[in-house]
């Protein structure tokens, strides 16, 4: 078996996403969260989240904090969160929806700390874009939010849908990405949980993934751009097969395997820990833990579980490629209703036998 490059550690995890809150003016038709925008209730209140900050900042894993959504600028209180985070030595990164962000917002991230934000491209034109996104206008205000971020030299990445309806764009969005002088192109592939569970039909089959990968394995290793994947951990199997070099990866994230529970932790709009935002696993409950991150992420099952990839069933609890790999535990729940079960979207038949 390969040696995996990350796990969950006595220190905490590499990196936190933390949806700050659910509430979204899109409609994104592959939502994980089915956003709308509308009050959430239960959200942690900026008290709450100043002491969830605290105990991040504490963490001896100094972890990468991953400001998300929802739409984490619909919160007025984002500023003073993110200070209170880089001020504590976190690297702060922020997801938002894009049509909020103009010059003033990009100077309140900078302000507050924050050191690179991520875009959406979900299609090669805005016609596309627009109505994966439910909203008119979305593509020409991500490409707006991109001027402002590169004439305040904030670095952006653009993420963008991996599905059926993109497939055959991902050149196109590829060139987007060098002209508009994005840090890094990340492809999210499609999770039908959700809102996207209602278009399952557009995730990509097996053999498509395969393809898709290898396709983005080979544009990376041509560069200039850093072409990362996102939710296809398979991705390192196939990095493997091509003999291709690990690189255009997040700090940690060093390989592209699945860090749900492994490295990674998702805290959702009312503090449940989650493995990952669309595997729907609550994994702790930060208000019972005292708002003290450690005290839950230390008592959890789930983690513990998932941190044991001896124990996945599947073809993946034989896998070679499984500490380093591991396959998408969130497809795994959706597919069968158990999250350690085989990835169902990975077409490798593992060889290697062995004792249960
Ligand atoms: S479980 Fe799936 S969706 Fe979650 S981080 Fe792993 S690969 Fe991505
Ligand atoms: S069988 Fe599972 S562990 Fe092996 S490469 Fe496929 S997804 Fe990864």
């Amino acid at each position: 078996m390969m040696q995996s490059h990350f796990q969950g550690s006595d220190d905490g995890p590499q990196v936190v996403a933390w949806e700050l809150t659910r509430r979204c003016p899109l409609a994104c038709r592959h939502c994980r969260a089915s956003a709308r925008n509308t009050a959430y209730e239960g959200e942690l209140t900026t008290e709450e989240c100043l002491r969830v900050v605290e105990s991040l900042v504490a963490l001896g894993s100094k972890p990468l904090l991953i400001l998300t959504g929802g739409e984490p600028l619909s919160r007025a209180d984002v500023w003073t969160i993110a200070k209170r985070a880089s001020g504590g030595g976190l690297r702060v990164v922020m997801a938002p929806c894009g049509i909020s962000v103009d010059d003033e917002a990009v100077r309140r991230m900078r302000e507050s700390g924050i050191t690179a934000i991520s875009l959406s491209v979900d299609g090669a034109t805005a016609d596309q874009h627009d109505a994966f996104r439910g909203v008119p206008g979305s593509f020409a205000a991500n490409l707006k939010a991109m001027n402002c971020a590169r004439r305040a030299g904030l670095p952006f990445q653009i993420n963008a849908l991996v599905s059926r309806a993109t497939l055959n764009d991902l050149p196109a969005i590829r060139e987007l990405a060098l002209r508009e002088g994005a840090s890094q192109l990340d492809l999210f592939f499609l999770v039908p949980v959700g809102r996207g569970s209602g278009i399952r039909e557009f995730a990509l089959a097996a053999g498509d993934c395969e393809s898709a990968l290898e396709w983005a394995v080979r544009m990376n290793a041509r560069g200039p751009l850093r072409i990362k994947t996102t939710c296809a951990p398979q991705v390192i199997r196939v990095r493997h097969r091509l003999n291709m070099p690990v690189n255009g990866t997040r700090p940690g994230s060093p390989t592209g395997g699945c860090m749900a529970g492994r490295g990674f932790v998702f805290i959702s709009h009312t503090g449940i820990l989650q493995p990952c935002g669309f595997c729907d696993v609550p994994a702790g409950d930060l208000r019972k833990a005292g708002l003290d991150f450690m005290a839950a992420y230390k008592a959890s099952d789930v983690f513990r579980q998932l941190q044991d990839v001896d124990g996945y069933g599947g073809k993946c609890g034989v896998c070679e490629y499984r500490a380093v790999c591991g396959g998408c535990r969130a497809r795994a729940l959706a597919a069968t209703g158990d999250y350690l079960a085989g990835e169902p979207s990975c077409s490798y038949q593992p060889s290697e036998s062995r004792a249960p």
